[in-house]
C-alpha cells in the first residue's frame, strides 16, 4: 500500500494582529473541520457545481497516489475510475446528473497495467439551500482485499456446487425409483417405505440447494448473460401452467390460467422470466394446502406483468419484508414441515433485476398470496 504523509489542502492563515473574536472561532471551526477530514481511513474529495475540487483528505491522495495539491482541478484529472473489463467510466457525466446519492463497487483504479485497486466510490450531491445543488462530495475506498474474499466465496461455491450435482442428481434418481419399485410390490414393511420416502426427500432438498447456488453465484458474478429474445407471455404462461399440473393435483389443489386477450409479445429473456414464475409457482403450490393456485398474465404499461397467486397460507408483513433476503424462511408450523432453502426468491430478485424486472408482493396471513413480476420491454429502452 502506498503511504504518504496527509496533506492538509488549506493551511492555517497567519493571524492579523487583533482579530475579531468570531473570526478566530470562525478558523477554529474550519481548522476541526480539516483536522477532522484528515483523520478519516475513507478518501474524501469535495467538488463545486462545476465539478472542481474544493477540499480532499490524506486518505484520498494516498489511494488516488497524487503529490501535488489538487484543489482546482477538475475530477477527472485527478480521478479516472475503469469498469472491470477497463473501459473508462464517464464519472463527470455521472456525478452531473447525480440528484440523490449513489455507490458504486464495480470499479477500479488503475496505478499501472499491472498495478490495480477496487475502488468504492460513493457520490452524493451537496444541496445549498432552496434545493440547489452545491456541488458534490465524494467517498472512496479501497475494497481490493474485500473483492477478492468476494471472488474466493463465488468460486468455492461454484465449484462446490457444480461437484456435487452429478452425485446428487444420480442418488436422487436412483432414491425415487428405489421408493416407487418399493411402493409398486405393495410389500408390507412400512418401516422401510418411510425411509425411503425421508431419504428421497432429503436428497431432492440437496438437489434444489445445489441448484440454487449454483445459479446464485453465476448471478453474482455477473456471468449470467441476458440474451434478449421475443417473449410470447401467453405461450409461457400456458406452458408453465402443464408443467405443474401434475404437482397441483397430487396436493388436490386447483391450477388455471389466466391471459388477457390484449396481452402482447414482448422482448426479454425468456429464460429468467420463466425461471422466476417457476418460483413462484412451486412455493405457490408448497405453502397452499387447500383451493387453488392461478398463474396470469396481464398487460402493463412498460411490458407485460405476470402473477401467480394462490389461496395458501399467506405471509405476515414482518415476513413479507424479508422473505427476498438471502437463507430466509418464515418460521411457522408450515415451513418447519415443508423443505426448502430460503434461495429461491434471493435468487429470483437477483434475475429479475439482471432484466429490469421488478417483483411485487400482495399477502395476508391465512388469505393467500400474489407474486406479481413486472417485466419491461427491452425493446421500447426498458421501464
Ligand atoms: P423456500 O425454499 O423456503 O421456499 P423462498 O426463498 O422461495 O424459499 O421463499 C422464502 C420464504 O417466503 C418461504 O420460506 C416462505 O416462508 C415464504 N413464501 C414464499 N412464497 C410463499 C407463498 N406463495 N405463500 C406463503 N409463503 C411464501
Amino acid at each position: 500500500m502506498r503511504s504518504k504523509n496527509i496533506k492538509t489542502m488549506d493551511e492555517p492563515h497567519r493571524a492579523p494582529s487583533a482579530p475579531p473574536s468570531d473570526k478566530v472561532d470562525a478558523e477554529l471551526n474550519r481548522q476541526r473541520l480539516m483536522s477532522l477530514i484528515n483523520s478519516m481511513a475513507d478518501g474524501v474529495i469535495a467538488l463545486d457545481i462545476k465539478l472542481r475540487i474544493v477540499i480532499t483528505n490524506g486518505a484520498a491522495l494516498n489511494m488516488l497516489n497524487i503529490n501535488n495539491d489538487p484543489v482546482g482541478q477538475s475530477v477527472d484529472q485527478l480521478l479516472r475510475p475503469l469498469t472491470a473489463d477497463g473501459q473508462p467510466v464517464d464519472l463527470q457525466r455521472l456525478i452531473r446528473e447525480s440528484t440523490r446519492p449513489w455507490t458504486s463497487r464495480d470499479w477500479l483504479i488503475a496505478y499501472s497495467p499491472t498495478d490495480k485497486i477496487n475502488l468504492y466510490l460513493s457520490v452524493s450531491p451537496v444541496h445549498s439551500g432552496y434545493g440547489r445543488a452545491g456541488g458534490y462530495v465524494l467517498l472512496l475506498r479501497d475494497i481490493t482485499r474485500e473483492k477478492s474474499l468476494e471472488q474466493e466465496k463465488d468460486d468455492f461455491i461454484s465449484v462446490v456446487s457444480h461437484e456435487l450435482r452429478t452425485p446428487i442428481t444420480i442418488a436422487e434418481g436412483s432414491l425415487g425409483n428405489a421408493e416407487l419399485l418399493f411402493k409398486r410390490a405393495a410389500v408390507d414393511l412400512p418401516d422401510i417405505a418411510a425411509m425411503l420416502t425421508q431419504a428421497h426427500n432429503q436428497i431432492t432438498f440437496l438437489a434444489d440447494l445445489v441448484n440454487d447456488l449454483s445459479t446464485l453465484s453465476r448471478a453474482e458474478r455477473g456471468r449470467l448473460q441476458m440474451s434478449a429474445q421475443p417473449l410470447n407471455g401467453r405461450q409461457l404462461v400456458e406452458e408453465l401452467a402443464s408443467a405443474y399440473l401434475a404437482q397441483a393435483s397430487n396436493k388436490h389443489l386447483l391450477l388455471q390460467t389466466e391471459t388477457s386477450a390484449s396481452a402482447e409479445a414482448i422482448t426479454s429473456s425468456p429464460l429468467y422470466v420463466r425461471e422466476i414464475l417457476q418460483n413462484f409457482l412451486t412455493n405457490a403450490i408448497k405453502y397452499t394446502e387447500k383451493g387453488k393456485v392461478v398463474i396470469g398474465l396481464r398487460p402493463y404499461p412498460a411490458g407485460l406483468a405476470f402473477y401467480v397467486s394462490d389461496t395458501g397460507i399467506g405471509i405476515d408483513r414482518h415476513d413479507s419484508q424479508r422473505i427476498f433476503e438471502r437463507f430466509y424462511r418464515a418460521d411457522n408450523s408450515h415451513t418447519r414441515h415443508t423443505s426448502g432453502t430460503g434461495l429461491g426468491l434471493y435468487v429470483a430478485s437477483k434475475l429479475a433485476s439482471l432484466i429490469k424486472a421488478r417483483i411485487e408482493v400482495k399477502s395476508r396471513p391465512g388469505g393467500g398470496s400474489t407474486f406479481t413480476l413486472l417485466v419491461a420491454d427491452l425493446a421500447s429502452g426498458g421501464h
